[in-house]
């Protein structure tokens, strides 16, 4: 006979301003939520119900709006340790001015630079982050297993999409030709990854998608090879499309197509494929997007940052694209949170005259969650606050000096200043409390990062 399951812990959160970001946009001015164990029990308005068991936990949330955790969908995070430089550069040359420190990481950097970005992100709201890593030199150690370990020890839902590039500059690519791995050793080490790291269950904490960077820095090879080796292992794929004129032009020159064809022509498109940026895309491109269901990680700040434009995130979403927003990594946006994107995307999205109805603050948020939790295929289990689903949500404080005259508690998120996070807890458990990670030291983080950078630098400098 089986042992009797231990009953549920539960946590039980009153007096909210709650928004589900479910289906139908459901929203409570003054509602609960019950955690129960890793998942939520029951969600509603006024008070939970009475005569729960195993309460381990009462929070009264008054002044607060609760929100379904933040879901990052594009990031690298080793750059976290080469922020501010190139600072005036459009992508190529920044590219270009940069990949050659890249070049030189090494696990320890990659762990540190990894601690770094996930813990800004973590602090400000997410609760899923995600790590497109493809800079893999000879010899620089383990650093798939770095990254995926920093965010186990931060207790943050993760994929790492395990990137890779294969054309130099001998090939007609962007990246010196030191700094690629060639198309067999690439293939073999992302299916090693998936193999060892992917878990595809509900509640999954780690999950790992077939990555190639970008259509400059791979083979065609590498991108087809990675569609069918992701669809053989049953995982997602990511990569870079459209990002800027240059690269629309580079794909017109090498392949005679622009980059939306040349992904489709090559099987990199589909539901099971999310793309970074998707900046310069025509009507035919979203419509390929919409009949495929490929999702697209916005990423503004990055876009503005290199000057690359401003993607037509209204269009997509009316076309029926999946659309979930990035950080991108923080050489291209320092400031490496995902909140503050909220408010970006929707300022970028109205830049020009009457576009006033182009986004609005409930539509930034489904972007930031339920939007994100689609692109990396977990809607079924994250970005939406149901019954059912997995407990990973956040308290915003919105009763301080920044939000507490903001007519609604959602406007007060998306346009108003960044809002503090009282709470924000992964898989029922809490990781941050009052604007501090729980679980790692920051103030550690940021040493180490430092030290990090300075010793990358050192060893570029030298080179
Ligand atoms: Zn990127």
């Amino acid at each position: 006979m089986a042992a009797p399951s231990a009953a549920p812990q539960r946590i039980v959160v009153e007096n909210a301003a709650i928004a589900t970001v479910d289906a139908n946009d459901t929203e409570y001015a003054s509602g609960y939520l019950v955690v129960a164990d890793n998942k939520i029990e029951s969600i509603g308005a006024g008070k939970a119900p009475e005569g729960l068991e195993n309460v381990v936990r009462r929070i009264d949330a008054t002044g607060h709006l609760v929100t379904p955790g933040l879901v990052n969908t594009h990031h690298h995070f080793y750059q976290w340790i080469t922020r501010g430089l190139a600072t005036d550069h459009n992508l190529f040359n920044w590219l270009v001015a940069l990949y050659p420190t890249w070049a030189r990481i090494d696990e320890q950097m990659v762990r540190a630079a990894a601690q770094g970005s996930l813990a800004m992100m973590a602090r400000g709201g997410v609760t899923t982050a995600m790590d497109h890593h493809y800079v893999y030199p000879v010899n620089s150690g383990d650093l798939s297993g770095a990254i995926i370990g920093a965010a186990s020890e931060m207790g943050v839902r993760f994929t790492l999409a395990r990137g890779s590039m294969d054309r130099s500059e001998k090939d007609g690519g962007l990246p010196p030709d030191f700094a690629v791995e060639t198309t067999e050793g690439a293939l073999a080490a992302t299916e090693e990854t998936v193999k060892r790291y992917h878990d595809a269950s509900f509640d999954a904490m780690t999950q790992v998608a077939v990555a190639p960077c970008s259509p400059f820095s791979i083979s065609t090879e590498l991108l087809r090879e990675g569609a069918a080796l992701g669809r053989r292992l049953g995982v997602r794929m990511h990569t870079h499309g459209s990002e800027t004129v240059e690269e629309e032009k580079f794909c017109h020159e090498l392949f005679g197509m622009g980059p939306t064809d040349y992904f489709e022509s090559t099987g990199f498109l589909g539901e099971d494929v999310w793309m970074a940026h998707c900046v310069h895309m025509n009507d035919s491109d979203i419509a390929a997007f919409a009949r495929t269901k490929t999702g697209v990680a916005h990423c503004p700040s990055s876009n503005a940052r290199l000057a690359a434009g401003i993607a037509r995130v209204p269009d997509m979403l009316a076309a029926g694209v999946p659309v979930g927003l990035g950080v991108d990594g923080t050489a291209s946006n320092e400031s490496g949170e995902l909140h503050t994107e909220l408010r970006n995307a929707l300022l970028i999205n109205r830049l020009g005259a009457h576009r006033e109805a182009a986004l609005n603050a409930r539509q930034a948020l489904r972007l930031g969650t339920h939007g994100g939790a689609q692109v990396l295929g977990r809607a079924d289990s994250i970005g939406s606050l149901e019954a059912g689903k997995l407990a990973d949500f956040v308290l915003w404080k919105i009763d301080g000096l920044g939000h507490s005259t903001i007519a609604d508690p959602v406007t007060a998120i998306v346009f108003g200043a960044a809002a503090p996070v009282t709470a924000s807890f992964v898989n029922g458990r809490q990781i941050v409390e009052n604007d501090r990670l729980l679980t790692v030291d920051e103030d550690a983080i940021a040493r180490d990062a430092r030290t990090e950078a300075q010793r990358l630098a050192r060893i570029a400098a030298q080179a």
